[in-house]
């Protein structure tokens, strides 16, 4: 804990170092003590009764305008330490939380008021709302789908899910994929366009509240891990809704999406080291204790050196992905969030966390050996829940091909 007022006047401030002193208590109460029970909550009783939690102490309305009762939180370091204290509990159980302010932003960057005045009251509510930002398509014979909806390169032009206007209503068609809260949400931020061959101008993001005619869903893929993150298939068939749920219009819509992936990128690196994180603590404790030939684990030269990789990689990872968090919230400094040089930015913050959860996820199951990979000391689980924050939002290698993005002209 005491490794964020190293930030303190850097990237942190007073408030920030609240907020992870908050959430750390919520997670050392509600989610610690019962983190081993949360893959098999199938009908997601115990991840309802968390989320409600965070709900409580005022997370889900925390994005919103203070019009509509939310408390304008909006600075992406803050965001950050929240996405790290939380994973450090359950990544899965941040990734549902937060996804709801995902696909609201749009809409709140945008004032759209009709989006706004017909679903932020109930969001700002005391009762678990949640939205789904979805993006991802399934590919097909000719390819497409997956990474190819957020690859740059593209320009929106792999989108499939079509949205016309009708009078004063988009008529959606189009199937979606894998997106966070999809099927429990009670609001859809869908990613569509008007015309693939309109590329980046034709790119529409649109509202849809759940329970409209037209729109259904596949069953809750089973996944290795983030049980609290629900993922299934989304058809969208004639499904109607009012022309004013469109976030912005054409261009801003692209801009709005563009953020949108650049933003994930960084707080999702905040997650991967909120895992890193939880798995570092157990293994110090668990190697300081085992005794092998005579002395503690972590006594061998063997697993200190081990050890200190881990340590340098936690410590590295934090501090790139708090500056890139910095820079999002510093426009005026580091230039508009959407340009390439942002965009590389956090793709470096992205990429390298993952690698380094993965890694330190991994190289801790080999120090504790059998006991690493049983399910008693939850390292199992981080490293289950570490390895698809490597594969999710495009992916090491559509990350990594951003990352060039910022430093030559790369259409890759
Ligand atoms: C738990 C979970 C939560 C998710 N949440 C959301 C969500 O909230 N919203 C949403 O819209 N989606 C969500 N997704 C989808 C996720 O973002 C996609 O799975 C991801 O973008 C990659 O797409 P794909 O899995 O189809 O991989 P593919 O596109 O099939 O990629 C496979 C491989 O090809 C690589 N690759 C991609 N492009 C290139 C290229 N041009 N050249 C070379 N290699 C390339 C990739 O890096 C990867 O290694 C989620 C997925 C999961 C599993």
């Amino acid at each position: 804990m005491e490794y964020w007022e190293q930030y303190l006047g850097l990237f942190l401030k007073e408030e920030d170092l609240e907020m992870a002193r908050v959430v750390r208590s919520f997670v050392e109460k509600e989610i610690m003590p019962v983190r081993h029970l949360i893959d098999d909550d199938k009908d997601h009783t115990l991840i309802r009764k968390i989320l409600q939690g965070l709900t409580n102490l005022g997370l889900q309305k925390a994005p919103f305008p203070k019009a509509y009762g939310g408390s304008e939180m909006n600075s992406i370091v803050t965001a950050s330490v929240l996405h790290e204290e939380l994973s450090r509990g359950d990544s899965g159980i941040c990734t549902a939380a937060n996804v709801t302010t995902w696909a609201w932003l749009p809409a709140i960057i945008a004032g759209n008021k009709a989006v706004l005045d017909a679903f932020a009251p109930s969001f700002c509510g005391d009762e678990l709302k949640m939205a789904c930002f979805a993006m991802t398509e399934p590919g097909g014979p000719h390819g497409g789908g997956g990474c190819d909806i957020e690859n740059p390169s593209l320009h929106g032009k792999k989108i499939r899910t079509i949205a016309r206007l009708d009078g004063n209503e988009w008529v959606i068609n189009g199937q979606k994929m894998w997106a966070s809260n999809s099927g429990v949400a009670d609001l859809y931020c869908v990613l569509c366009t008007e015309d693939p061959e309109l590329g980046e101008d034709g790119v529409a993001l649109i509202y849809v509240p759940a329970g409209v005619n037209g729109l259904s869903f596949g069953k809750w893929e089973k996944k290795a891990g983030m049980e609290a993150d629900v993922n299934c298939a989304m058809y969208l068939e004639d499904v109607r809704v009012p022309k004013e749920f469109r976030a912005a219009g054409p261009r801003k819509d692209f801009e709005l999406l563009e953020y949108n992936i650049i933003l994930a990128r960084v707080l999702t690196a905040a997650s991967a080291i909120g895992n890193a994180q939880a798995t570092f603590e157990t293994v110090l404790e668990y190697t300081g204790q085992r005794i092998v030939a005579d002395k503690p684990i972590r006594d061998h030269s063997i697993a200190a050196g081990m050890l200190a990789d881990m340590a340098i990689a936690i410590e590295t990872a934090r501090t790139y992905y708090l500056l890139t968090a910095y820079m999002l919230d510093h426009p005026e400094k580091y230039g508009p969030p959407t340009s390439n040089y942002i965009r590389s930015r956090a793709s470096i913050a992205k990429v390298y966390a993952a690698d380094v959860a993965v890694m330190v996820t991994n190289k801790a199951m080999e120090l504790m050996g059998a006991y690493g990979y049983a399910r008693d000391y939850h390292v199992e689980k981080y490293w289950r829940d570490s390895k698809i924050i490597q594969l999710w939002e495009g992916g090491a290698q559509l990350g990594r091909f951003d990352v060039c993005r910022g430093y030559y002209e790369c259409n890759l």
